[in-house]
């Protein structure tokens, strides 16, 4: 039964994504009496919270489900699961029902390419991307996963250099140790090891990595540990206070090296690919130095590093959708600030989508200042629906939301709602 709203709102407006940036503006255009319809790809609206925040994250992530369900679980608002916009319905059509605004809070879903000519010919055959490997780690032990199944193997190398491949080299520490562990009978779940740490296992058990037979993995970054975006400069920062928090990116990465015992290699540029067999087993590299915040390629310094396992983590960017104009590999804003499209007076873009920061806390934030801009400035511009305008979007919502199988009680569908394989 879908809910009934008794007095139709004077206006609709669609969001593209469900998740941190979606469901906050969500909340806030409810409170103003705006009706929303929300298109979520997948069938749990939960975005990076799910698929990317790793799974030892066990107490935050249920705070954070908890608030992306109470906004979507309101009378004005109208849930469309399982409709990615781009695949199942094209922008051009979503732009055609008659809503009032469009709202982009579609995210960063595409892993960046690695620019190494047909490394992607290696994938799944000793390469992974960042996305499919986490998705792998954060649903492999529920029953019934049927994703893609990732190999672990110890002596791996991640390329990257941000706080998502400081977790990626996470993951393989943690989980070549509890294999190692398991092999001499000594049973520790990957979580409790993330929890208490590598290094505390270890010592535990009165091991070293040595002793216990495995080769850490290596962070290759093309840059020095001081410009590792684990830490922002605040804006228009002094110079002792950019100094300041280039002290603060290495102690946080010498903190994550310590505890979890991956090694680390700055001033490293991946240039080529080793194949052999069919098969990625390492990369040619060159050292590199900073110059006015540039990576510049030192002559004769090429070097070989073989490894059994590559992961690429070098951030992830907005899938292209068919309508939307790109420059590069963001669509092209008018206003970064606000979100502003540069193409459509009514789309407008938040979260991660525009701001490229994988950060909940700011994803939410931006959330909320674009739907306020919505709601102060946009909306006592805009003419309202007339009732027969309402009804029309209202059907076509209910058609699609049919057509899925959503009978618009978002708490049964969410019961009954499983994590999306990639
Ligand atoms: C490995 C990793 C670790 C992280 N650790 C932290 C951390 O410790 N702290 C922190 O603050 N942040 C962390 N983050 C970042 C954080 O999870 C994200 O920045 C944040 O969740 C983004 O929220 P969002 O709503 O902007 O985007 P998303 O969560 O990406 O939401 C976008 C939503 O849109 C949907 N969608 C995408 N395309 C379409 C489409 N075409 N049609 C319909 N729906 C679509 C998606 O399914 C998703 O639900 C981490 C991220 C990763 C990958």
């Amino acid at each position: 039964m879908s809910v009934e709203v008794v007095s139709p709102p004077k206006y609709l407006v669609a969001i593209v994504g469900g998740a941190v940036a979606g469901s906050e503006a969500t909340r806030i255009l409810t409170d103003h009496g705006v009706g929303v319809a929300v298109f979520e790809q997948n069938a749990r609206p939960y975005g990076k919270i799910e698929d990317g925040l790793p799974r030892w994250h066990d107490k935050q992530k249920p705070k954070e489900y908890e608030k992306i369900n109470a906004p979507l679980h309101h009378p004005l608002v109208h849930f469309v699961p399982s409709t990615k916009i781009g695949r199942d319905l094209s922008f051009a059509d979503l732009k055609d029902w008659g809503f009032n605004y469009i709202l982009l809070a579609n995210g960063a879903w595409r892993d960046r390419p690695l620019e190494i000519e047909g490394i992607d010919d290696s994938i799944d055959k000793g390469f992974y991307y960042q996305n499919p490997f986490i998705h792998w780690f954060n649903h492999y032990t529920e029953t019934n996963f049927r994703g893609l199944s990732c190999e672990v193997c110890e002596d791996a190398m991640v390329i990257g250099g941000g706080l998502a491949s400081i977790d990626v080299a996470k993951i393989l520490m943690i989980e070549t140790i509890s294999q190692a562990l398991g092999k001499k009978g000594i049973v520790i779940d990957p979580i409790e090891i993330e929890h208490k740490s590598c290094k505390k296992v270890l010592e535990e058990n009165g091991l070293t990595l040595e002793k216990l037979g495995v080769t850490p993995c290596t962070l290759y970054y093309r840059r020095r540990a001081c410009d590792m975006p684990v830490a922002s400069f605040k804006p228009g920062a002094s110079e002792e206070e950019k100094k300041k928090t280039q002290q603060t990116r290495e102690h946080l990465l010498n903190i994550a090296t310590e505890k979890y015992l991956f090694r680390f290699q700055g001033n490293s540029l991946p240039l080529d690919k080793i194949v052999e067999n069919g098969r990625l087993v390492g990369l040619r590299f060159i050292k590199t130095e900073i110059k006015d915040d540039r990576v510049i390629k030192l002559p004769n310094t090429e070097f070989t590093v073989r490894s059994p396992l590559t992961i690429s983590s070098i951030g992830s960017v907005p899938e292209p959708i068919e309508g939307i104009p790109m420059k590069g590999e963001f669509y092209t804003w008018k206003n970064w600030d606000l979100g502003e499209l540069d193409s459509h007076h009514n789309v407008f873009g938040l979260g991660n989508v525009v701001t490229g920061k994988g950060n909940i806390v700011v994803s939410r934030k931006h959330g909320q200042k674009v739907a306020e801009y919505l709601i102060h400035e946009k909306l006592k511009i805009t003419p309202p629906l007339t009732p027969d305008q309402y009804k029309k979007v209202l059907e076509k919502i209910q058609a699609r939301q049919k057509i899925v199988g959503y009978d618009g009680d978002f708490s049964s569908w969410m019961k009954k709602a499983v994590p999306h394989e990639p």
